[in-house]
């Protein structure tokens, strides 16, 4: 059984770009498929997905990240190994096209999980991921925190799952911020049972330590839509803002968000495929 769910994020999507959200989740969740149907492991299907949508310049990820207040772009991403139980990921990492294959080559080439700021930068060049200029396409874009994050969770053919995150982070955030995405278990969290990526307002989500929890929620509850809504309700009790994805090892999946919108597509370990901005 295979099974995959994207989010392009929760916020306020503005209803103009409600097709082209739906069709970038629908391409790399389609993209991601098709890898998992040829018997990829779960965690290239995720970091497939990821790249696809970190190359969409509407998304905040990648090329398309928003600024920080000095201007610059640093993004965060994480990619997490649930079946064995292990991850990688950079913070404020610059200049790259990929930050969650940076992420991917600290968790498989380095003794770290996490690596921050110039380091994260300087590794990936040692490592030949070459410089690369984001398009500043947000950069007329004020303080609104808008979110439109990247996350994918996956299931492959031998039962493992993967889960990540890529974000540009908050826009206007201050220079040296780093969010939930690339922390374990707030902007993504796997184990051998279920997985689960979070976004929204990332200092929110860290208080709630989101992914985990609705991870937990969702190794004891078969409805992983529940799980998702579990983790929607802590972040209502601290008035935050955000949304999540979840998936359960048997393919089922579910989503949740408290935000006015959320890009989401997704099919199930019953081939059932579905795609939705607003919900
Ligand atoms: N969670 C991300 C952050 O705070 C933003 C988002 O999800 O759009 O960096």
């Amino acid at each position: 059984m295979i099974a995959i769910i994207i989010h392009g994020g929760a916020g306020k999507w503005p209803e103009d770009k409600y097709a082209h959200a739906k069709a970038g989740c629908e391409a790399a969740r389609d993209a991601a498929y098709r890898l998992l149907r040829d018997g990829a492991s779960a965690l290239d299907a995720v970091e497939e997905a990821l790249r696809l949508l970190e190359d969409d310049p509407l998304f905040n990820a990648g090329t398309g990240s928003h600024p920080n207040a000095a201007g610059e772009i640093e993004m965060d991403a994480i990619l997490v190994d649930g079946a064995a139980r292990r991850f990688g990921a950079v913070a404020a990492i610059q200049k790259v096209q990929h930050p969650i294959s940076v992420a991917r080559r600290v968790m498989e080439a380095t003794p770290h999980c996490l690596l921050a700021g110039s380091g994260a930068t300087r590794f990936a060049r040692e490592q030949g991921f070459p410089e690369y200029a984001e398009e500043l396409l947000r950069a007329g874009e004020t303080a609104s925190p808008a979110q439109d994050t990247v996350g994918a969770v996956a299931l492959d053919t031998q039962g493992r799952i993967a889960a990540g995150t890529s974000t540009g982070g908050t826009a206007n955030k201050l220079p040296g911020r780093v969010g939930d995405s690339p922390i374990f278990g707030c902007g993504a969290y796997a184990n051998g049972l279920a997985g689960a990526s979070a976004t929204g307002v990332g200092e929110d989500l860290m208080r709630v330590m989101m992914a985990r929890s609705v991870v937990d929620a969702a190794c004891v509850d078969p409805d992983p839509c529940r799980a998702a809504r579990c983790g929607v309700r802590l972040l209502d009790e601290i008035h935050g803002a955000g949304g999540v994805i979840c998936l359960r090892r048997e393919g089922s999946v579910g989503f949740a968000c408290n935000t006015p919108a959320m890009a989401v597509a997704f099919i199930d370990g019953q081939g059932t495929r579905a795609s939705f901005v607003k919900l």
